[in-house]
């Protein structure tokens, strides 16, 4: 791969990992806004326990909805910086830019990806 290629694959995970963040962070500020409204509506209800936790399963509900999670996105970076990014896992064959275009955090290359979607 290029590495004027490889530059804009990172800049395009880079950017997808901050529209994660900043979805993540706009769904938590809305959740807060939430809390604060039935905290005041049913104060006698509200428990100390569970906040917390449905933040953090709401998170991931919305990550999950983005199709990416933050993790992939980080392996994809650390992959990056490895210099082995860009390589099928399963044959070490490069995958094609245009597919690492559209799934910026593939780790398989074309025929290994169907190969592993009739596997499931
Ligand atoms: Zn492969």
């Amino acid at each position: 791969m290029k590495k004027e290629q490889l530059h804009a694959l990172k800049d395009m995970i880079l950017a997808k990992r901050e529209s994660l963040e900043q979805s993540m962070t706009r769904e938590r500020d809305s959740n807060d806004g939430d809390t604060n409204d039935s905290y005041e509506r049913h104060a006698f209800h509200m428990a100390d326990a569970g906040t917390d936790t449905m933040n953090r399963e709401q998170q991931y509900f919305f990550a999950a909805r983005e199709g990416v999670s933050m993790k992939a996105l980080d392996d994809a970076l650390e992959r990056i910086e490895a210099g082995d990014y860009g390589m099928c896992e399963w044959c070490g064959e490069d995958i094609p830019f245009e597919r690492l275009e559209a799934v910026p955090d593939a780790k398989l290359c074309v025929p290994c990806a169907s190969q592993n979607e009739r596997r499931r």
